[in-house]
Order: structure tokens, then C-alpha cells, then sequence
């Protein structure tokens, strides 16, 4: 490579991302948008810090045995939203998620606040159906009927779920802050195993097989020591370790869609945040793909 030829190591995608769409069977979306974020905002800057960060990790996976080089996805680059018009920008947001199922390609999306997930996970159940699975990561259990009485906020994400989709197909793990008006809906209506996600993720998993599983993962399911970088820390929460080993659980399972939330990068000034989700990402690209 010659300086002439411009090539620098340009990190405006993710790494090794294909250079064409139609060649991906994993289209990657970044969603920066912030607008219902309850406590810090500042999630809309995630994913291009993601991307930012992706490159300092390796492309092989010694927990997959695998090489980002054997896949095929690609990084579109970030949604243009309306700022702070939430209705609209949960329809765009709606729209890519479609346009990536039509084309038979699996959507990654990447927040972004957690109400991102909403409009994906209910474009992948009109795709898949009762049959899907969605597992949820969260320290916090997002199933407010509504926050200050909005109705679409990311405190609200899982339980907006439930409008479209049975319950009692919601796994939820890792579960550490809530109302007591949650965690009574959630016995009632999802699957919630508080605290733990390893353990109680080994014990369930196997009923998810053969079935296509949507994952949403909100980055603060791990401790704040770990992934400083996040709007509403919640002390108590798993290691980065933990969550690599739960990818690791969930290595078999036919994972339709995928998302990641709530890195909130300027909190993080060392951006164990991002390099984190970026570990993530790659070795889900390896069980998706
Ligand atoms: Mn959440
Ligand atoms: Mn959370």
C-alpha cells in the first residue's frame, strides 16, 4: 500500500465489512438516537464508536474459532433520523429492519437507546411469527407501561414487545432494577431470571433450539466496572467475561436478528464500552452468519 493510493485505515465501518450489500447475508445498521433516554443521554454517538474501536480487536475469535474474513456482512452506516420526533424515527427505523428481512438478510442493528429495538424485533416477528424467541439482556426490565406517561420510551422497550407478541415468548436475564409493578408483570406475563444470566441462560437454552431467536442485548446487563460507558449504570451486574460466555451458550441457536443498545461512549473515556460491544458484535456475526 502506497500513501498515493488514499488507503488509510479508515474506521467509518466496521471492521471487515463487505463492500457491497447485495454480497452480505448480515446487514449492519447504527441507530443514534437518544431522544427518550430517561437519565444521561448521548447514546446516538455509540455506534460510530463502535466502529470507531472495532478495529483495535482481532478478526479471529478464540471463543468461536472463527475469522470475521469467512463472513459476509455489511455495515450501511448510520440512519438519518428527525431529531427528537421519536414516531418518525421508529418508523425508519421500522423500514430498514423491513427491507433487510425482504431481502433475506439477517438485520444487526446497533443503538442507540433500547426503544430502538422495538420497531426490528416487531418487523423480525412479522417475518417469523409466534415461533419467535426473543432473548433480552438488560440490567433494567423495561416493562413500564409508560415513563412520565410516554408510552415509547426506552424504559418501556420490552413491555412494547408484548403489544405485538406473546409474553411468554420474552426470555429476560440478568434483571437487577425495576418497579415492583415490573417484576409482578413480569411473572405474569415473560420469562425474567433476575441478576444471573449464565446459569439460568444454560438451563433454558435448549428450548430455544430449532427456533429463530431475536437477541437484544442492553449493554448495561454488565457491571458498570466493566461498561462504564452507558445512561443508566445499575451496579451489581455480570462481568464482560460472563456476557462473552453467554454468546458462547447461545452458539447454536438459529439467531435471527440481533441488536445492541445503550453505549453511551462519552461516559467511557477509555472505551472498554465500545471495545466490549465491538467484541460482541464480531462474535455474533460468527453465530448468525
Ligand atoms: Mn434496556
Ligand atoms: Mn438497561
Amino acid at each position: 500500500m502506497s500513501l498515493k493510493d488514499g488507503k488509510i485505515t479508515l474506521s467509518t465501518k466496521f471492521m471487515g465489512s463487505s463492500e457491497k450489500y447485495e454480497d452480505a447475508s448480515i446487514v449492519m445498521v447504527g441507530v443514534p438516537m437518544d431522544f427518550t433516554c430517561s437519565f444521561r443521554p448521548g447514546t446516538r454517538f455509540g455506534p460510530q464508536k463502535i466502529r470507531e474501536v472495532s478495529i483495535g480487536i482481532e478478526e479471529y475469535s478464540i471463543y468461536m474459532n472463527k475469522s470475521l474474513e469467512d463472513y459476509a456482512y455489511f455495515d450501511s452506516g448510520d440512519l438519518d433520523l428527525p431529531f427528537g420526533n421519536v414516531e418518525k424515527s421508529l418508523e425508519i427505523i421500522g423500514q430498514a429492519a423491513k427491507e433487510i428481512l425482504e431481502d433475506n438478510k439477517l438485520p444487526l442493528f446497533i443503538g442507540g437507546e433500547h426503544l430502538i429495538s422495538v420497531p426490528v424485533i416487531k418487523e423480525v416477528y412479522n417475518k417469523y411469527g409466534d415461533d419467535l424467541i426473543v432473548i433480552h439482556f438488560d440490567a433494567h426490565a423495561d416493562l413500564r407501561e409508560d415513563y412520565l406517561g410516554c408510552p415509547n420510551s426506552h424504559a418501556s422497550a420490552i413491555r412494547r414487545l408484548v403489544d405485538f407478541m406473546p409474553g411468554k415468548n420474552i426470555y429476560q436475564f440478568g434483571i437487577r432494577s425495576g418497579t415492583k409493578e415490573e417484576f409482578e408483570y413480569a411473572k405474569a406475563n415473560t420469562n425474567m431470571y433476575t441478576i444471573e444470566v449464565l446459569e439460568p441462560l444454560k438451563k433454558v437454552v435448549d428450548k430455544f433450539k430449532g427456533r429463530p431467536v431475536h437477541f437484544t442485548l442492553d449493554i448495561d446487563v454488565v457491571d458498570p466496572a466493566y461498561a462504564n460507558g452507558t445512561g443508566t449504570p445499575e451496579p451489581g451486574g455480570i462481568s464482560s467475561k460472563e456476557l462473552i460466555q453467554a454468546l458462547g451458550v447461545m452458539r447454536d441457536l438459529n439467531i435471527v436478528g440481533f441488536d445492541i443498545v445503550e453505549v453511551s461512549p462519552h461516559y467511557d473515556q477509555s472505551d472498554r464500552t465500545a471495545l466490549l460491544a465491538a467484541k460482541v458484535i464480531r462474535d455474533m456475526i460468527m453465530i448468525m452468519g
